[in-house]
């Protein structure tokens, strides 16, 4: 890995709720690295949009964070809201599944980009609008010139996402975080929008974090892969390592639900057995121990911590090695 451009210590995010606190991330550590991919992925509520929304300060207000998240030398985590405004949308920013949350509805796509650019970098507004319109094309926008003048709900679900994109890479960021950037995009699109990220890795040298539930996703992508689950970290690795030979069992079970497009009859949709945990009342030991097909008895007292897997990269389970393609 490249040098961090983004180093997460000990993270923990809580949230207060009325029937109690909620652990949704628990003692987080991993890096990114200047111009690396590194894929977050695991089911809906394993934490890894949680990790992302406290890194950039954008939490729901009953949430609390502690721990570090080192950008530049600067702890994001207690930097403050201005010094997090400077960052965000500009060295630091983020792709949503859903573009109408983030773009401005009432305002046209052109003036939103521009301000980014007005705001950040202090150029006129020529050279606003050059740079913005340029940046369009660049996202394969058609008639960029004309759909500079509209307004989001006047493009399509497709278009919309380049506008993102676009406005994510205006100011040439050092980190790009990417939510389900694809989710609810066609699988044409959804190529091209991984492709547009692809080359603002490749060119710009940004780093990348790709959040999602489809490990299929990360597999043209992704230089490593980091596996949550109920708010913790159960295995990292180099992406043809995880793909090849996962560690850990909950690994495996989402590799098996992966549709392969060179195998027609793993087509049909599959999910691993078992519900997600309760992250109010997490399991003992190790919080997979109900859906794991290993389970074993020290599993349900003694949660495992990550130590090397034999084949790389870390993992979180008691068992020294997995047999593969067992699940
Ligand atoms: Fe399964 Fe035990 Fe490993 Fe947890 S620690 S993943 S229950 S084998």
């Amino acid at each position: 890995m490249n040098a961090p451009v983004l180093d997460i210590k000990n993270l923990i995010v809580r949230f207060a709720t009325n029937d109690g606190e909620v652990a949704a991330v628990s003692d987080l550590s991993l890096s990114i690295g200047k111009g690396e991919c590194l894929g977050i992925v695991g089911e809906s509520g394993s934490g890894k949009s949680q990790t992302f929304l406290a890194v950039m300060g954008l939490l729901a207000r009953n949430g609390s964070v502690s721990g570090e998240a080192i950008y530049g030398g600067v702890n994001l985590l207690t930097a403050g809201e201005r010094a997090l405004n400077e960052l965000r949308g500009n060295a630091l920013t983020m792709v949503f599944q859903d573009p109408m949350t983030s773009l401005t509805p009432h305002m046209k796509v052109g003036r939103q980009l521009t301000e980014v650019l007005i705001r950040h970098r202090g150029v006129d507004k020529t050279t606003a609008r050059n740079e913005a319109v340029a940046m369009l094309k660049r996202v394969q926008i058609p008639e960029a010139e004309r759909r500079f003048d509209m307004y989001p709900h006047e493009l399509s679900g497709g278009l919309r996402q380049r506008v993102m994109v676009a406005m994510a890479l205006l100011c040439g960021p050092a980190l790009i975080i990417a939510d389900e950037p694809t989710t609810a995009l066609d699988v044409t699109v959804q190529a091209q929008i991984l492709d547009l990220i692809r080359r603002a890795k490749d060119e710009l040298d940004t780093a990348v974090v790709l959040i999602t539930h489809d490990l299929g996703v990360v597999a043209g992508l992704a230089d490593r892969v980091a596996v949550m689950y109920g708010g913790r970290l159960v295995e990292i690795g180099e992406v043809h390592q995880i793909f090849r030979a996962p560690q850990h069992p909950y690994t495996q079970g989402l590799l098996a639900c992966t549709p392969r497009l060179d195998d027609p009859a793993t087509a049909t949709l599959v999910t691993i057995p078992g519900q997600p945990p309760n992250l109010q009342n997490l399991p003992s030991g190790c919080s997979y121990h109900p859906r794991c097909p290993y389970v074993m008895d020290r599993c349900r007292v003694e949660r495992p911590v990550l130590t090397p897997g034999v084949s790389g990269g870390l993992k979180a389970c008691h068992l020294d090695a997995l047999v593969q393609g067992a699940a």
